[in-house]
Formats: C-alpha cells, structure tokens, sequence
C-alpha cells in the first residue's frame, strides 16, 4: 500500500517526463502501478482530481460549499449508488421553472468537487442535478437514514466555520431551494385615482426544526430580522431586511 495523498504527485511527475524509478523513490508508490498508470495518464488524472477534502487534506472552495450546504439541507438527498462499492450519489432537486438555478447548483457541485462528472436526471417538473463520489457522506455528515425533519441535523465543527464565513451564500443555498421572494401587490383608493403599493418579501419553509434554526441562526449573524409565520415557515418582510436579501439572494431565475 502507498499513501493516497502521494497519488497526485507521482502523476505530475510523471506527467513531467520523470522516470518511474524517481517518481517511485520519491513517492513510495510501486513500480508496476507507476507503470500503469503512465499508460493512461489522462483517466488517471481524472480519477485522482475529486480528491476529498477531509480525507485527502485538500482546501474546499468555501464560498461554494457554503452554498452547495443550503441547497444540499434544502433539497438534497445522498443514496448509495447502484452496485454500491462504498460510492453514493448527491442529488439536488432543483426546479425546472428556473433553470438559472439548475446552472449554479452544477457549478457549485463542481467547484467543490473538481473534476467529478454532474449529470443531470430528468424528473416531473424538476432536474436533479447529481453526482457519484465516494466523498459525499464526508462533505454532508448529516447524510443518514430517513427524512431530515426526523432526525437532528447539527452542523460538524469545520462546516460551522464555513458557514459563519460565507452565512450569506449559506442563506442564498437555503432560499435556492427551500424558499422563495414574492412580491404582494395591493391597490388602495386615493384621491387621484387607485394607487398599488408592493410589498416584496422572502419565505423559507423546511419541515426540520433544526434547519429552520439553522437558517434563522444565520439571518441573525448578518442582522437581518425575521418572523415565524407558521409552524414552518420564517418570512422577511421589513423592507431593510428584505434589502439586505435582495443584495445577494434577490429573485430566483
Ligand atoms: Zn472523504
């Protein structure tokens, strides 16, 4: 065995053109697997790029993640690949009434995960977008059986910090996919003839309580004020806090 962590430096070296014996006493990795893998470089190096960020020590694009994190509690879900092998699939329901959103979601999967093929499966009125990995219970530890609102969703200590860093592309994630902004428009009689007033406003509605929590957490660190409106669901109504949202959330496209 070798460590995995060396895998990406043997095949830039050997992508410079170093013989295999140097890349094998600099990286410990075996001859006879140097070997084959120089055969085939290129598919090498795209099996070795969805390196995982926990397991492999690589930097996760944060700003990224933190909003793949509020789609993924919003509306994704990770399920054991068919024929398994420890890969899973990340799927994230996104709808097909904005497909702007279907685009960001992909580049979101792909900034986080370099190099991992994103496919896009079909549903009644909505595109999931997805891919496999065997990464992504790391990336999502609160992956587990069951509906999230049945069981508690806490972040880990690391996704904390991201979130806390980048609350605002958190809260963008989270009203992507679990929320919306709407515009009441209301008619009132004044002198000289009707007047409409408009209110815009923002909804987030999640069945666990836990992300509801986690959402209005976040509003609070970048003092943006909230109600509960129902047992469900939180609205932003001010027009200074419904601001402070349109200048990085604003309508869905
Ligand atoms: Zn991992």
């Amino acid at each position: 065995m070798y460590d995995p962590r060396m895998r990406r430096q043997a095949l830039e070296l050997l992508n410079e053109g170093r013989p295999v014996a140097e890349v094998n006493r600099r990286t410990g990795i075996p001859t006879t697997t140097l070997y084959n893998w120089r055969k085939n470089l290129s598919a090498q190096f795209d099996r070795v790029l969805p390196m995982c960020p926990l397991c492999h020590d690589r930097p996760v694009d944060e700003t990224a993640y933190s909003y793949l994190l509020g789609l993924y509690l919003g509306d994704g879900h990770i399920a054991h690949a068919p024929g398994d092998k420890g890969v899973f699939r990340l799927e994230i329901a996104c709808s097909d009434v904005w497909p702007g959103l279907i685009d960001a979601c992909a580049d979101a999967l792909s900034t986080v995960m370099p190099g991992l093929k994103v496919g896009r499966r079909a549903c009644p009125g909505c595109t999931n977008v997805g891919a496999y990995s065997k990464h992504w219970p790391c990336l999502f530890p609160q992956h587990g059986p069951g509906m999230k609102h049945t069981r508690k969703i806490e972040l880990a200590p690391w996704q904390r910090t991201v979130v806390d860093r980048h609350g605002r592309e958190f809260v963008r994630g989270l009203i992507h996919s679990d929320g919306c902004r709407t515009t009441n428009r209301v008619r009132r009689p004044g002198k000289d003839g009707d007047r409409s007033y408009e209110y815009p406003r923002y909804f987030f509605s999640n069945a666990s309580d836990d992300i509801r929590k986690l959402y209005t957490d976040a509003l609070d660190a970048l003092g943006i004020a909230w109600k509960q409106n129902n047992a469900r669901n939180i609205s932003v109504a001010r027009a200074e806090a419904v601001a402070r949202l349109d200048e990085f959330v604003g309508p869905k496209y």
